[in-house]
């Protein structure tokens, strides 16, 4: 059965105050109670002997003079006016006086665009330090140095002794061993082990009361009820894999093979008055010449670029120049007019 309790009020007109939410007359000055009356629970809870007898549902306020009216009057009891004229209850009374006092919201600030433009900034940076090696520049640059180098590997054509997973065409003196190829992880059992696993379980319930203004000098008890949990550990049993490393076995070629293969590698470098030219070399019985590499640099002051033939032959030590640089090489030279 649902508790109801006596609430109080206070008269605005005369200023008695905890004024029995039963009483539609101020016992000071006899003004019936109006529009402006909100109701309380006083200190002591006053519970209703027969609740039953309590209407549910909240005065309403009369369009005329502003008395609060009983839910089954027909008529104001203060001026007689009709019910079917008013236009509010205490509720929605109530909810008129707080959207009329609610402060007006301020505009919230919204994210800043400084902080926004500083991190779009931060991560142009780190992008341009990234690509700007790699981005040409034109620069003017006065030649202090330059160099070439020239690399060629001398192959010789002979028997090898090799070993691979697959025969080649040409092999001989053909012996095959069988050795481990990889690894597999094979199930062998399992073993029991244990965990701790946390449960929750149903602890109890924590209950609180509180007190619905039913709009008419009454207040309705409410019992409130939300379960507690708590953490359990259970410990479990669990089976767990055991794996084992078994190696894979294949046969393995080891055979001869005639082909060719670097012997030497002859390196000459010189500046800009030798004309650049691969080492003289006498081949012997067997040999060729194999990969040929020619690298030419230009110096300027202690930075080094690299560069084509065509525009190493063409720059002069000491004369100026206006360059492309890209990725610390010279792709593009013209020279300054003196
Ligand atoms: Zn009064
Ligand atoms: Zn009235």
């Amino acid at each position: 059965m649902t508790k109801i309790l006596e609430g109080c009020w206070d008269c605005e007109y005369c200023g008695t105050k905890l004024i029995r939410g039963g009483l539609r007359n101020c016992p000071g000055c006899g003004h019936p109670r109006d529009k402006n009356v909100k109701f309380y629970l006083g200190e002591a809870r006053h519970y209703v002997e027969h609740p039953e007898d309590i209407d549910p549902n909240p005065d309403w306020i009369c369009s005329f003079c502003d008395a609060l009216n009983p839910n089954d009057a027909a008529y104001c009891e203060g001026c007689g006016a009709s019910k079917e004229d008013s236009e509010r209850n205490y509720f929605e009374q109530r909810r008129l006086e707080e959207e009329q006092n609610k402060p007006k919201e301020e505009p919230r600030p919204q994210g800043s665009p400084i902080r926004f433009l500083l991190m779009l900034g931060i991560v142009a940076a780190i992008f341009f330090a990234f690509v700007s090696r790699a981005i040409p520049r034109t620069k003017t640059i006065t030649i202090t140095d330059k160099q070439w180098t020239r690399t060629e590997e001398i192959e010789v054509y002979k028997a090898v002794e090799e070993s691979s997973w697959s025969l080649p065409a040409e092999a001989y003196n053909v012996k095959t061993r069988s050795e481990v190829y990889a690894y597999e992880n094979v199930l062998s059992h399992y073993v029991t082990r244990y965990r701790t696993v946390a449960h929750q379980v149903l602890d109890g319930y924590d209950t609180y009361t509180t007190y619905e203004d039913m709009g008419n000098g009454y207040f309705r008890e409410v019992e409130h009820s939300t379960p507690r949990y708590r953490t359990e550990y259970v410990t479990e049993e669990y089976q767990e894999p055991v794996y084992i490393r078994m190696p894979i076995y294949r046969d393995k070629y080891y055979y001869t093979l005639e082909k060719w293969i670097v012997d030497r590698t002859l390196t000459t470098s010189g500046d800009g008055d030798e004309e650049p030219h691969f080492k003289k070399v006498k081949l012997g019985e067997g040999e060729r010449i194999g990969t040929q590499i020619e690298e030419y640099t230009i110096i300027v002051n202690r930075k080094t670029y690299s560069t084509s033939f065509d525009i190493w032959q063409e720059a002069e030590v000491g004369r100026k120049y206006k360059v492309t640089i890209s990725d610390y090489k010279i792709t593009k030279m013209e020279a300054v007019k003196k």
